[in-house]
């Protein structure tokens, strides 16, 4: 039986970690869920799966938690349940958490602190929040290296080259090739995208995900933050990282051995796969995961470069990789803000990427020393980009 920490129990990846949980209740068990905002949801949840502890970060969350489990705030337990809350206590049960597996679901930056955590205290990580790695890259892996975790990675592509790096020399690697679906604007003119709404971009032709990532699939800005973590988890520089997109989204990513051999992985697409696969490894897989791949039905599989014009995204991420430590820290900052003004309808499509770009002109040379530096220079690019969408917002009024 192994133990799973879930942290961002309540949402897309998280509810799909619990179906593989659900379905595997002599090999899986949830140890501890952390949520945000969902009180209802993780009452549910706790009531289902009974873990140690459950933990939210804000007080009136936490005040409706007990309420759904019907116990009283001062109790700070539900039968065999802890129910803990605070940022410092989250980090401190994942820490402390009787956990083999920590699942980092939380999205954006929130979800660095339970990263860090959960390495600094020798889990084995299952890395679904792309967001530390781009943030903070170099540091994450040092803390992985301190303390000698695993970090297996949970985003379908990168949990697809993992998987077909298995049994591969890291000689023999030439490249590592993401696929990307496009998003739902692959064809669409740079002209329309003004038109574009956030209920339209919120419609993914292949993936049913959370919003943050949806959107960031609209703008190709998902590939731009992968192309970055790939850098971190295989330790490729850039120039060694394709992008293909792929709209059938069927192979997951691909490695370019030095041979000239391509190795792929293939299933319909199914974050239970990858999720399962990371909860087990290096164990066996569990059986019936996803739905089968049926080939014959699969009539066809394109691929066609990345427009670059329309989605700068990509060369950015590129060009961050290529500059000083603090270029990606912007980069996802001035993103994580620009997709919560475009979800609220208060900034348009196009202006996600010209936000993105101006926050790099502003703040693209700083760097950072400790978590404490990252920490303040994310907090001014977050401030000034708010600012900036303002302005962007009353013009648009
Ligand atoms: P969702 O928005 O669906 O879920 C986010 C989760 O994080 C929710 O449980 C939310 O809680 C929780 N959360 C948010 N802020 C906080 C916080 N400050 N403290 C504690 N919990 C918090 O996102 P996804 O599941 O789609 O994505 C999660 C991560 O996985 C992202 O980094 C994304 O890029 C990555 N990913 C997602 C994929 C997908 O298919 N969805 C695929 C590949 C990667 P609540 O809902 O209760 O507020």
């Amino acid at each position: 039986m192994k133990r799973i920490a879930i942290l961002g129990s309540t949402g897309s990846i998280g509810g799909s970690a619990l179906e593989v949980l659900r379905a595997h209740p002599g090999e899986l068990s949830a140890s501890l869920l952390v949520a945000g905002r969902q009180a209802a949801e993780l009452a549910r949840q706790v009531r289902e799966f009974r873990p140690a502890v459950a933990a939210v970060a804000a007080p009136a969350v936490y005040a409706e938690l007990c309420g759904h489990l019907g116990v009283s705030e001062s109790k700070g337990s539900w039968e065999g349940t802890k129910l803990l809350c605070g940022e410092g206590e989250i980090v401190a049960a994942v820490r402390e958490a009787a956990a083999d597996v920590v699942l980092a679901a939380i999205v954006g930056m929130a979800g660095l602190p339970g990263v860090l955590a959960a390495l600094d205290a020798g889990k084995v990580l299952a890395l679904a929040n792309k967001e530390s790695l781009v943030v903070a890259g170099a540091l994450v892996l040092e803390r992985a290296r301190r303390s000698g975790s695993r970090i297996i990675p949970v985003d379908s592509e990168h949990s697809a080259i993992y998987q077909v790096l298995q049994g591969v020399r890291s000689e023999e690697l030439a490249s590592v090739i993401l696929t990307a679906s496009g998003g739902p604007f692959r064809n669409t003119p740079f002209a329309e995208f003004a038109a574009i709404t956030p209920e339209r971009a919120l419609k993914h032709p292949q993936w049913a995900m959370g919003a943050k990532i949806t959107i960031d699939s609209a703008t190709m800005m998902n590939k731009a933050l992968e192309v970055i973590e790939a850098r971190w988890l295989f330790d490729v520089a850039s120039e060694r990282i394709e992008v293909v997109v792929h709209p059938q989204s069927i192979i997951h990513s691909m490695v370019r051995l030095r041979d000239e051999t391509v190795l792929a992985q293939m299933s319909l697409p199914d974050m239970k796969g990858p999720i399962a696969y990371a909860l087990r490894h290096p164990e066996a897989r569990l059986p019936r995961v996803m739905r089968p791949l049926d080939l014959t039905a699969v009539r066809e599989l394109t691929f066609q470069p990345v427009d670059n014009e329309r989605f700068p995204g990509i060369s950015r991420a590129r060009a961050c990789l290529d500059g000083p430590k603090g270029a990606c820290a912007v980069l996802n900052a001035a993103n994580e803000v620009a997709v919560a003004e475009f979800l609220g309808h208060r900034i348009g499509f196009p202006s996600i990427n010209a936000l993105i770009g101006e926050a790099l002109e502003q703040f693209g040379t700083s760097s950072y020393e400790t978590v404490e530096d990252l920490t303040n220079l994310c907090s001014s690019v977050t401030e000034w980009a708010r600012g900036r969408a303002n302005e962007f917002s009353r013009k648009r009024a």
